[in-house]
This record gives structure tokens, sequence and C-alpha cells, in this order.
């Protein structure tokens, strides 16, 4: 009964209850954010654990992200007791659990165990060797054109003998079957794999040895998976294959089979259709529960499917469907807002989502303008300080609890900076911080140099940068030279290019390196130094170097570059942009500490937080142009999901912001605010008005709705030029300045009690 049921259930709503408790057969959990999936997911292998159903090694649980995985199992301690749970060796991300298959599966594969896992560095070189040895032109065919073919290749599931004639046509005059091949073996012999080897070669090896498979039949009772929106198809069969349990006369044996083990790795046959035909026949019930959200689907630019979770009854029939409509995390404000905003995409599968919490004291999403990213910045930065402040109930809110959730990596720089002048603790999740990025890493190089010719550390890391034929050989000269002269490299690249003592090509080549710094440094007394900077990467070869790469994160690292010459413009010299950054590079990044979380909407899916900072809605930033440009009507669904991940990872407060000047293609240019912007409902908006976060400045919205003005989605500005003009143009573009204006103060009287804790008074 009731009563007796334990702890752990208590809280659960009946739904949530039923999820949990419907431990046989498969499940799927299908629900808006907020509602608790991942805690059902959590409490249900609690459960699991404590009715003694399976011991912890006998569950498969798929979480997004290692940090997911880490936090699951510490709640299922506390739900539990520490004692019952002796860890969960299967609990991790398709990765992690895909490289543990492999370890103990190795030989199957043609590897050993101990294989090495390669970097995307790693792989173009080899891929670059590879197409240089078939007698093909690398310029013509370039290696991460290949790269980025065979990620989708593996996130397909498909081997070399399983790829589109056309997809295998259209690289290297029909080669692409055989650069597959030759690469899949090569990668043998030096026993390492790729990232997409973790999940395709478990997939090979569980289709080719069936008794391997039935071996994790038997051993998983119970399989589990978060963030189930998001799978692609590798790792759509994958559990498939293990989730799907085949009657046993049906299964081609291994003995029959006889595959050749050696080459298992790289061309098992091809048997999709008989897999899912298997599954069509098999009777047995599989235990696997499934939970996620369509409307948080946003990983299809990396080949997820969607259509997975939509078909989920007709690969699992009799399959329990349960769905939970009480979002327990945010405010009723908040949750209307983004409620509203997801309504505009067209074919979903459409839910309710409610919440009890209705506090008349809850604020309503803000909205807020800013003349251009720097202040964007200043002003978030002002909110997060005003927040840490106690409130009048003596609560104050850790950093731990703010979050600033951006589109594109290359707004956290202003976000950094701002707070490494503010001594705001903060950590960037999921990435790099921005100055410790490859791309910045090399341009700052380039500067270093440039700024002081006794930088070896930078010459080194950018001489051969972008490539020049200086190989190990050359440098190594240039050492020698170094030391037996006592000068800096570059010098003693600069004598060694006027001696005979290479050949010709690589003199050449140091000869262009030094007379290139010759000229830059004389430079750096005329020219302004973001001009400078900005040549620099251009005579250098760095900025084509990116744009010729047709990998899928190049255009982010353009973008980046524009925006470190763009914050240079903030510092009189290169010398003192330069001590900035080492500054900025110092400052520690504690795992433990109180900070503000800095990441991509990507990586906050199933995170929240008690405050959210969303900056950057403009049009072409969020909608992202380059979503718009490749995937269309599609496309700009994505993003509208993209929004609804961001705005619903706010409990309580939610604060957007959009600036009206922004660097775009390397231009300034007025910006339009974002169309989600538009779509939020009136009713659970506040936008930021004169004298209440803008001291001074006249509401730019006149009617104060974004909806006014605005027909049909057109990209026009509907609030007029001159209103754009007023924000910023009046004021000396600083909020500190206009922070202590009597209008500040005034509307800060008048502030109610909620939004006076939130903002605080600045002393
Ligand atoms: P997302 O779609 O964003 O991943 P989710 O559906 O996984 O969200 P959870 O993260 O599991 O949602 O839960 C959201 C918040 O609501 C968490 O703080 C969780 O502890 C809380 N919560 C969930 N269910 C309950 C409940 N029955 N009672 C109280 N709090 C709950
Ligand atoms: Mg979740």
């Amino acid at each position: 009964g009731q009563n007796s049921a334990p702890d752990y259930l208590k809280g659960l709503n009946p739904e949530q209850r039923l999820a949990v408790e419907t431990t046989e057969g498969p499940v799927l959990v299908l629900a808006g954010a907020g509602t608790g999936k991942t805690r059902v997911l959590t409490t249900r292998i609690a459960h699991i654990l404590a009715t003694g159903r399976a011991f912890p090694s006998q569950i498969l649980a798929v979480t997004f992200t290692n940090k997911a995985a880490r936090e699951m199992k510490q709640r299922i301690g506390h739900l539990i007791g520490e004692g019952n749970v002796e860890g969960m060796p299967w609990l991790g991300t398709f990765h992690s659990i895909g490289v543990k298959l492999l370890r103990r599966h190795a030989e199957l594969a043609g590897l050993k165990s101990d294989f090495t896992i390669l970097d995307t560095d790693d792989v173009v070189r080899l891929i670059k060797q590879l197409i240089q040895a078939e007698g093909l032109d690398d310029k013509r065919w370039p290696a991460k054109t290949f790269a980025q073919m065979l990620d989708n290749w593996k996130n397909k599931g498909l081997g070399p003998d399983e790829i589109a004639e056309g997809d295998a046509r259209s690289f290297a005059n029909g080669k692409g079957r055989q650069l597959y091949k030759a690469y899949q073996e090569r990668l043998q012999t030096l026993n390492s794999c790729d990232f997409g080897d973790l999940l395709y070669h478990p997939i090979r090896i569980f289709r080719a040895y069936p008794d391997v498979l039935k071996e994790y039949h038997r051993k998983f009772k119970y399989i589990l998976v978060d963030e189930y929106q998001d799978t692609n198809t590798a790792q759509y069969m994958w559990l498939r294959l293990l989730a799907q349990r085949p009657s046993a006369g049906r299964a081609p044996s291994a003995e029959g089979r006889k595959p050749d083990r050696a080459s298992a790795g790289q061309a098992a046959p091809a048997e999709a259709s008989e897999w899912s035909e298997r599954a069509a026949v098999s009777g047995n019930k599989v235990n696997i529960c499934c939970v996620g959200d369509d409307d948080q689907s946003i990983y299809g630019w990396r080949g997820a499917e969607v259509d997975n979770i939509l078909r989920f009854d007709k690969d699992f029939p009799g399959a329990t469907i349960i769905r939970l409509e009480r979002n327990y995390r945010s405010t009723a404000h908040i949750l209307g807002a983004a409620s509203h905003l997801i309504a505009h995409n067209e074919g979903r599968f459409g839910k309710t989502l409610f919440t009890d919490r209705n506090d008349p004291e809850d604020d309503k999403v803000h909205v807020h303008a800013a003349w251009d990213s720097e202040e964007e910045a200043r002003a978030i930065g002002d909110a997060i300080e005003a927040y840490q402040r106690p409130d009048k109930q003596g609560n104050r809110h850790n950093l731990n609890d703010m979050a600033i959730l951006v589109r594109a990596s290359f707004q956290m720089r202003a976000f950094e900076d701002r707070f490494i002048t503010l001594g705001l603790n903060y950590r960037v999740i999921g990435g790099p911080r921005f100055y410790e990025r490859l791309e910045i890493r090399d341009a700052l190089a380039f500067f270093r140099v440039v700024a002081n010719s006794g930088d070896d550390l930078a010459f080194e890391r950018i001489v051969n940068t972008p490539k020049r034929g200086l190989g190990e050989a050359t440098i190594r000269q240039i050492h020698d030279t170094a030391r037996a002269l006592r000068v800096p490299m570059l010098e003693a690249a600069a004598t060694l290019a006027e001696s005979d003592e290479l050949k010709p090509k690589p003199r050449a080549a140091l000869r262009e390196v030094a007379a290139n710094f010759e000229r830059w440094q004389k430079a750096l007394e005329t020219t302004p130094h973001t001009e400078l900077a900005e040549t620099i990467l251009e005579e250098s070869g760095y900025t084509d170097m990116w744009k010729n790469d047709r990998s899928a994160d190049s255009p982010g690292r353009l973008e980046n570059l524009k925006e470190l010459i763009r914050s240079m413009e903030e510092y009189e010299s290169l010398r003192s942009f330069l001590e900035h950054v080492a500054l900025v590079m110092e400052a520690e990044q504690g795992e433990s500490q109180d900070a503000v979380s800095i990441m991509t909407l990507h990586s906050a899916k199933g995170l929240e937080f008690e405050t959210v900072f969303l900056p950057g809605w403009e049009e072409g930033l969020f909608p992202h142009q380059r979503a718009l440009d490749e995937g269309g009507r599609s496309g700009l669904e994505e993003e509208r999901r993209l929004a609804y991940v961001g705005l619903t990872r706010a409990k309580k407060n939610l604060h957007i912001w959009f600036v009206s000047n922004r660097l775009i293609h390397g231009l300034w240019q007025s910006t339009i605010p974002s169309r989600f912007l538009d779509e939020l409902p009136e009713t659970h908006v506040e936008i930021a008005e004169a004298g209440n976060s803008y001291g001074g400045y006249g509401n730019p919205y006149g009617g104060g709705s974004f909806a006014s003005g605005r027909g049909g989605g057109g990209r026009q500005n509907p609030y007029g030029a001159s209103r754009f003009d007023n924000i910023g143009a009046k004021d000396q573009g600083s909020f500190s300045n206009t922070y202590a204006t009597p209008g500040w103060q005034r509307a800060q009287a008048n502030r109610t009690e909620a939004t006076d804790r939130n903002w605080g008074t600045r002393s």
C-alpha cells in the first residue's frame, strides 16, 4: 500500500510512479522539460536495486554527458544509501560505454585491448597520408572533408560496403569506398580507433558474433536511456541490438557463420534487414526504458534522428507510453513563455505542461536591450553581483545557481573578460575557455612573436602553421642554430633562410616567415594594432587555412578569430592586450568553487539553474544564420527547440538580452531582435523599461511589446532605427555611469520586493 512505499517513491506523482514501477517490458516516457524524466530514470534504478531485481552491474544506463552520469550515481546513492550501490559500471555516455565494450572484445575488431583513441588531428593526418598514397591531390580532396564523411557514415552505422554509391563516388573520383577500407586497415595496424568506432565496432561485433551479443542479453536485465530524442542512427542500432532479444531458434549461430575474426572490424556482413526481422518475431519482453522530449531534439545537425523516439512503440511492441505533464522546475511565467514559443513549431507531438507554482511574487521573464556585447556583459555581470547580495529574507544566490547560455561560443569572450575584471568566479562548461581555444592560441602566438621576437614557444607553435612544408628536421635545425648563435628562433630562422644549409623548399618557406615577421614588427609602430592583427592573420594564410577547412567547426573558429580582433579594440596597444590575455589565462578555474557557469545552449541540455541569462537574441545569431541557410524551415525549428531548451533551464529568474550592434562577418551591423522574442507571450514577459535597469534610457519599443509592429516575420527592424540609436548614444555607453543616475535610484525605490532582491542597490 501507499503507506508502506519506500521513501524514495513517496514524492513522485502517479505517472512518475508508474514509470518507476513498470520495471518489466518496454517503457517510453515522452514528456516536456522539467517534468522529472531524469528523476524518474534515477528513481527507477534505485527501485530496481532496492527491490533486488538486479545487481548494479546488470543495469545499462545511458546518459548524455559524463557529468550527468556522475550526478546520477550520486543521486541513486542518496536515494537508497551509498552502501547499496557498489558503483554502476555500465552507467555512462554512449561513448564511454562503447570504449568499455570495445576493450573487452577488441580482438573481434582486429585490435588489442590497449588500443588508443585518436583525436581529430590524428585522424586528419592519417587520412591525408592515405590520400597522398593514392596519388591524389590532397588540396583538391581535403582530408578534413573526408574525415567528416567518415564520421557521418559511422554515425549511420555504415561500413565501407554499405555506403551509398553516390556518396562513395562523390569523393576522390570514386575512391571513397577504397579510402574508407584503407583507413580502417591502417587503424588496425596502428592498434587505434577513432571516436566513431567506439559505437561502430561494437555494432559490427554484435552483428557478427551472436554469442557475444547473447552474453550481453543475459547480462543486462535493465536498459535505461536519457535524452532519447537525440540518439543518432548508430546509437539507435546499438541500443536495439542490445535490447531486442531474439528467440533462440532464430539467431544465426557464431559456429554457422565463422566470420573472419581479423576483418570483422571493417567488413562485417550487412544484416540490417535480418536484425529488424529477428526483432519482429521476438516474443521476449525487453526491460528498456527511454525518456525524452521531441521538443528538445537539438542535434539533428549531427545526425540525431528525432523519429527514433516517435516510433518507439513500433520498435518495441506492447510498450507502455507515459506522459508527464507537471513541470516541477520553473515558475508559471517561465513555463508559459517556453510553451508559447515552442508552439510555433509544426509537426510536433504536442503536449500539455502545467505547474502548481503560482507565486504572485514570481518575476516575469525579463527582456533587456544593450548597445553592444560589451555592455551586455557588463550589465549581466552587474546583475549577477546583485543576485549575490542577500535579499530581505537574508537569502543570497550562489554563483553556482546562475548560468549564462550562449548560442555561439564566440559570445563567451565578452563575459570571460568582464568577469575577470570583476573578479567573479566563472567556469566554462563543455569546452575550453575562449583564450584556450586552438585558433585563439594560434593567433595569439603570431601576435606574441610580433610583440616579442624572443618568444620561442610562440614561434614554434606557428612556424609551420598553416602548413609550409617545414618538417621536424628543419625545426630541429632552427633550434640548433638558435642555440649555437645564442639568438631567438626567429632570428635563427632568418639566418638559416639565407644560408645554403637547407633544401630550396624549406628555405623559401623560412625566408617568407622571416620577411613576414620583419614587416609586421615594423608595422607595429605605425599601424593601429587591431588592423595589424587582422593583416597578420590574413598575410600569414591563417584565416585562409580555416576558410578552406571544411570541417563542421571551422565557421565557429573564424567567428572566434573575428571576436578576438574585436576585443583588441578595448586596449591601447598590442602589448597591453597581450598582457591582459596573460592575466586571463592565469585565472584559475576551480571545479569545486562557487562559480557562474558559461556554456553553449547545446551543452545545457538536462541541466537547471535558479537564474539563467540568455544573451544574444538577435536575428542571425539566434536563430543562427547558418542553421537557416543550411536547414531552411527545419533549421529554424531546430533553433526554436534550442531556444525552448534555453528557456526551460531556468527555475526562477530568466533574463533574455539582445544588443543593437554586433560584429558580424567582421563588420559592425545594426541588429534586429530575434524573431523568438516576438514569439514570447506578452503576459509572461516584462521588457526592461526606462529607469528600471536602464537608468536614463527611453523605452526603445514604444508600445512595450515585441509583437507590435512586427508583421509576418519580416526581417525589417520594426522599431525604427531612431529608437535603437537612443540606446547607448545618450549615455556614455557605460552601465556603471547610468546606474548612478537619479532615474535609476528612483526606479529602484519603486520596485517590488522581489525585483529589489534581484537587482539590489549599488553601494
Ligand atoms: P529536462 O527535459 O530538462 O531534462 P526532466 O524532465 O529530466 O527535464 P528533471 O531534471 O528530472 O526533469 O526534473 C526537474 C526538476 O524537478 C528537478 O529539480 C527535480 O528534482 C524536480 N522534480 C521532479 N519530479 C519531482 C517531484 N515529483 N516532486 C518534486 N520535485 C520533482
Ligand atoms: Mg532530464
